[in-house]
């Protein structure tokens, strides 16, 4: 047995407390705290966030697996994914996820928000959304003759960085139009299928994640407070109400109280595990853990959807980014670029081109993401990416909304111990289907005049030569998570389909809402940080439409 920690009260008169300085829970605790009349507690497992590796856009590679900054997980072995344990990094640090992202900035598909309605996400169709999508944006651009342009007010700073990306990304963009493959001016609600540049979520070189964006200014307010390295370990009540948290820094237990709302954005991995560690979550599960039942919520932990992708790797005629980032002196070089112009290799994200197909699926819209970047690099099991010394290329292929649901679970009553999850990935013959067709359109794109040319070898298994069988082997063997889990904690009507209500708030129990990306009734197509972000500005509208009565 450990030893109990000493406990602490924290005497704070708060109206709001938040678990978790994610993607979500900076922008609540702006939201919550703009009109200066609730008092708003915001605890952070992670650190700061004031780290050049986490600032620099190329500095995702050295984040991706730095212990410092990151949960580091892994999951479960999984059965449709050959049974390997895949590595899932999730952000631990002030900025959750947004701090160590990829960047890419991809609100996902109409239709995507049209099913959460659906679902029993009430008021969450697509022209709801799109409202606060556009309120949350200032896009830095171009216009039609390539003059920078500047559209929207919002406080999320979004760029086209096609200006600064390597001249071998539009490569990738000449072969999508050979083989008729539509490209598009820009990322754009106009148009859905097509490729182009992605626009990032970087501004004048450096990074913007959620806390750049809503954290940093709502800090200079008195009544935001911050607790970082605090690890939060359950909820529970008082007087028969929802309302205390329980957080742990250093060998220290502290407890605080909440007096309207318990907000916990903890993501998807994480807000599951607090609430099952708080008795909230299946009976038999909490049971199993000796943990007393507080609310048998069935679905707390079910319904984890997240993005797979398969990469192929291509040795190139031509210079790619591998040209410099692969060699040390290339590195010097665009690191002194940087350090004076805040421009060049170091300053984009290596996402460079990428966007939504039609691979001829049940879908009519376009159902698998693609991502070329211009350099090719290899993560080894342990999550620690190389940089290939050799020009090089990759290009990646994602399904966009599997139909396998997977599971997180607690691994034991203690919140030190990392959850199980449990990906259950390709459990569907619709998402068995859907890997084969992204791996076709790897296949149709690396077949254009354009790649051919610029293509001296391939450096993964050539798919050219597979057939439909050989094609899902290879997704099972080597495809990789995109880092999207969500829908642990999901939006319905019901407590027996879903955790929380339209409005975030948990099911039968009063005081607690969920908001962050578990919430999702189903993942959106693409990236999901914007999701997350507009998610968490409706929740704020919502709670303080409700505080105000
Ligand atoms: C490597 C990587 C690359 C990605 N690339 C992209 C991309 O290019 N574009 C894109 O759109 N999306 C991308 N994503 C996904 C996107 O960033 C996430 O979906 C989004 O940030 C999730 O936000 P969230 O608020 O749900 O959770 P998070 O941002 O993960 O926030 C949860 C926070 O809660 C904290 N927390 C957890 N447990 C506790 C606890 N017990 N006590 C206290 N605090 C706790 C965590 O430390 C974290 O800070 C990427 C994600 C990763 C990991």
């Amino acid at each position: 047995m450990r030893p109990a920690p000493p406990i602490e009260y924290d005497s704070g008169n708060y109206d709001y407390v938040i678990v978790g300085a994610g993607s979500a829970g900076c922008v609540l605790a702006d939201r919550l705290t703009a009109s200066g009349r609730h008092r708003v507690l915001l605890i952070e497992a992670g650190g700061s966030d004031a780290r050049l590796a986490i600032k620099v856009p190329i500095g995702y590679g050295f984040t991706f697996s730095d212990r410092r900054v990151n949960w580091a997980y892994r999951t479960q072995a999984d059965p449709g994914l050959a049974s390997r344990s895949i590595y899932w990094p999730r952000g631990k640090v002030i900025g959750g996820c947004s701090s160590i992202n990829a960047m890419a900035y991809v609100r996902g598909l109409p239709h995507d928000f049209d099913d959460w309605e659906r679902n029993g996400a009430n008021g969450w169709n697509w022209a709801a959304v799109r409202r606060a999508f556009l309120n949350l944006e200032i896009f830095r651009g171009f216009g039609d003759q390539g003059e920078p342009t500047v559209r929207g007010v919002g406080p999320l700073c979004v760029s086209d960085l096609r200006d600064q990306m390597h001249p071998f990304s539009s490569r990738f963009l000449e072969s999508a139009r050979d083989i008729g493959w539509p490209v598009l001016r820009s990322t754009d609600d106009r148009e859905q299928e097509g490729l182009t540049y992605f626009c990032s979520t970087v501004r004048n070189g450096y990074r913007v994640s959620a806390a750049d964006a809503f954290l940093r200014a709502a800090l200079r307010r008195p009544n935001l407070r911050v607790v970082a390295n605090a690890l939060v370990t359950r909820l529970s009540t008082k007087d028969d109400r929802l309302s205390r948290v329980h957080y742990r820094v250093g060998g220290t237990e502290h407890v605080c109280e909440a007096n309207a709302e318990i907000i916990v954005s903890a993501g998807a991995v994480n807000s599951p595990q607090i609430l099952q560690l708080s008795g909230i979550g299946p009976q038999d599960l909490l049971q199993s853990h000796g943990i007393p039942v507080l609310r048998d919520l069935k679905q707390v932990g079910k319904g984890l959807q997240d993005h797979l992708a398969i990469s192929h790797l291509y040795e190139a005629t031509e210079p790619t980014l591998n040209t410099v980032l692969g060699r040390w002196l290339g590195r010097v070089g665009a690191g002194l670029r940087y350090a004076v112009t805040r421009r060049g290799a170091l300053s984009v994200p290596v996402n460079q081109v990428g966007g939504f197909i039609r691979s001829g699926g049940p879908d009519s819209a376009p159902d698998i993401q693609i991502f070329c970047n211009p350099a090719s690099y290899s993560v080894s099991a342990s999550g620690k990416p190389h940089m290939d010394r050799k020009p090089g290329y990759l290009l990646s292929a994602q399904p966009c909304r599997p139909t396998s649901r997977g599971e997180i679970r607690i691994a034991s009553p203690d919140p030190r111990d990392a959850p199980l999850i449990h990906p259950n990935s390709l459990a569907t013959e619709e998402d068995r289907l859907g890997a084969i067709r992204a791996g076709k359109l790897i296949r149709d794109l690396l077949a254009a005049p354009t790649l051919r040319r610029v293509t001296r070898s391939t450096k993964t298994p050539d798919i050219r030569q597979m057939t439909d069988d050989d094609m899902l082997d290879d997704f099972r063997s080597r495809a990789s998570t995109v880092f999207h889990p969500c829908g642990t904690c999901r939006m319905g009507a019901t407590s027996a389909t879903s955790v929380v209500d339209s409005r975030l708030r948990v099911h039968d129990i009063d005081g607690l809402r969920v908001v962050d990306a578990s919430t999702f009734p189903n993942i959106t197509s693409g990236n999901t940080n914007a999701p997350t972000l507009m998610l968490a500005m409706r929740a704020a509208d919502m709670i303080l439409e409700d505080a105000r009565g």
